[in-house]
């Protein structure tokens, strides 16, 4: 039996908390599943390709994508525009692969009201402090002293929504939080309704039931 139906892996936390780092671990843990690479308006940062990292567009293109149905999900967030787009999605859960996305909670509302929403499993990072997120934002060097500031003050937003994810875990130690991560995924795919191909089994066995008495 190995006809499951995908999940659409939700992974939200303020920036800094450790989601992308996490969002890798996964990736190299399960090469089955697929990351959901979104849309975005912004520039690339160094080291980033388009079509890995992000699908890079100027706002036009993006806005007619948007009109035409083409994002499961869409939002503005740090003055610039991101969206799932959602072929790549529908095809991979149903051909029995997982989606894992890196969305803010914006998204996480939209996925979960979408048509897919039964197949949605959000979990929460958060850090374990602020001091440590700062740090955290600091030691990534990836974004000027300006960038940083403004992260850190949309931090909070994105922490005030943690209660509207199935699970949240604190990124303390990151082996232990790959841990945690890895058994939610495994026990989310046992889920009754990630499994359709159960029907037949237990169509089986009731016949074989009957075959017997
Ligand atoms: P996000 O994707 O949430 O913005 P990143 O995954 O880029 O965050 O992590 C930000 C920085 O913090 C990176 O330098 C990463 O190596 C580091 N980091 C992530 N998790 C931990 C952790 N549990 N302990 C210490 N450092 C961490
Ligand atoms: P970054 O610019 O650091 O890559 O991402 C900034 C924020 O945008 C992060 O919180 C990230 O989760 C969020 N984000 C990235 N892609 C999407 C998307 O497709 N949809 C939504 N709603 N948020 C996204």
């Amino acid at each position: 039996m190995t006809n499951r139906r995908g999940l659409l892996i939700i992974l939200s936390s303020p920036s800094g908390a450790g989601k992308s780092t996490l969002a890798r671990r996964l990736m190299a843990w399960d090469p089955g599943l697929k990351f959901s690479v979104s849309a975005t308006t912004r520039a690339p940062r160094p080291g980033e390709e388009h079509g890995r990292e992000y699908f890079f567009m100027k706002e036009e293109e993006f806005k007619t994508q948007v009109a035409e149905g083409q994002m499961l999900e869409h939002a503005h967030v740090f003055g610039n525009f991101y969206g799932s787009p959602a072929g790549p999605v529908r095809d991979t859960i149903n051909n029995g692969q997982d989606v894992l996305f890196d969305v803010d909670w914006q998204g996480e509302i939209q996925i979960r009201n979408s048509d897919l929403g039964k197949h949605a499993l959000s979990i929460f990072i958060l850090p374990p402090s602020i001091v440590e997120l700062r740090r955290r934002l600091e030691t990534r060097a990836q974004d000027s002293e300006d960038v940083i500031a403004k992260r850190m003050l949309k931090s909070w937003d994105e922490i005030s929504h943690w209660g509207y994810y199935d699970y949240v875990l604190v990124n303390d130690d990151l082996d232990e939080t790959e841990a945690k991560l890895k058994t939610i995924v495994e026990a989310e795919r046992m889920r009754r309704i990630q499994q359709p191909e159960l029907q037949d089994h237990v169509r089986q066995l009731q016949m074989q039931f009957e075959e017997m008495s």
